[in-house]
């Protein structure tokens, strides 16, 4: 009988979440550990945001930090989990007759993969794969292609979208810890009402008036429309994972999928 493995949209936020321990990684720990051993984790990264939609299909993907600014020992993580050629042929068919690229050399394993997975999977032996996010393309391209992953769900694969509804890193204020302004609040709350109740409306909080202030770009926030796809082909609203806010400019709220 094929069981169906659990989903998720992860916040990441600050890199230096790799190396801390926090009740944002203590919970995204507790949600690996809740499942099956994955046969591949499928992560949509916010930081591989191209001109094109591909696939990470190198057997040995390097570890790439994508930051500057950051303590010397964030420079030092590596995540050396293998790749697979196999399963980014599968992928690649998967999602046919959308169009879906071979990255055998350009990409690898990013900060928005490793420094969630780092927690999830810290032994780095699960196979781990990347999808970009086409910059080129809207809203519904990105839902649809969220919602043709569903069947890899099928074959032990955990696919993953690594980003943040609320991501305004210009207005990053550092001496708000833990707090979210009122904005924000705002926007996560909207979001949050679609995503556990109706996710197949989720293109419709680009209407709410603290959109532009939330999603200044859509890097951070189009890894959520995948799950939107995964979880209206699937019949089931997301349950929220962990919530909170940081620096007043960003949610770090994550959204789990269940498995059955
Ligand atoms: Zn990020």
């Amino acid at each position: 009988m094929s069981q169906l493995m659990p989903a998720a949209f992860i916040g990441h936020g600050n890199p230096m979440n790799a190396l801390e321990h926090n009740r944002y990684t203590d919970a995204w720990r507790a949600f690996a550990a809740s499942m099956p051993t994955p046969s591949a984790v499928l992560v949509v990264s916010a930081h591989w945001y191209v001109n094109i939609t591909a696939v990470t299909a190198m057997r040995v993907p390097r570890t790439i930090h994508d930051f500057y600014g950051f303590p010397q020992a964030l420079f030092d993580v590596q995540y050396p989990a293998p790749g697979s050629p196999e399963i980014a042929e599968r992928i690649i068919d998967t999602v046919k007759p959308t169009y879906m690229g071979r990255d055998e050399d350009s990409w690898g394993i990013d900060h928005g993969t490793w420094s969630v997975l780092t927690h999830m999977f810290p032994k780095a032996d699960v196979p781990v794969l990347q999808v970009s996010v086409n910059a080129e393309l809207p809203f519904d391209y990105h839902f649809d292609l969220g919602a043709r992953l569903h069947a890899l769900r099928e074959e032990g694969v955990l696919i993953i979208g690594s980003g943040n509804v609320v991501h305004n890193l210009r207005l990053i204020d550092w001496h708000k810890p833990g707090e979210g302004t009122d904005w924000a609040h705002r926007f996560d709350e909207g979001v949050r009402s679609v995503m556990t109740s109706d996710p197949s409306r989720l293109g419709a909080t680009r209407d709410h008036d603290d959109y532009r202030l939330a999603v200044p770009t859509p890097d951070h926030f189009l890894p959520l429309a995948y799950l939107a796809g995964l979880s209206a082909q699937a019949g089931e609203p997301m349950r929220t994972l962990v919530d909170g806010y940081e620096m007043g400019s960003l949610s770090m709220t994550a959204y789990e999928l269940a498995g059955a």
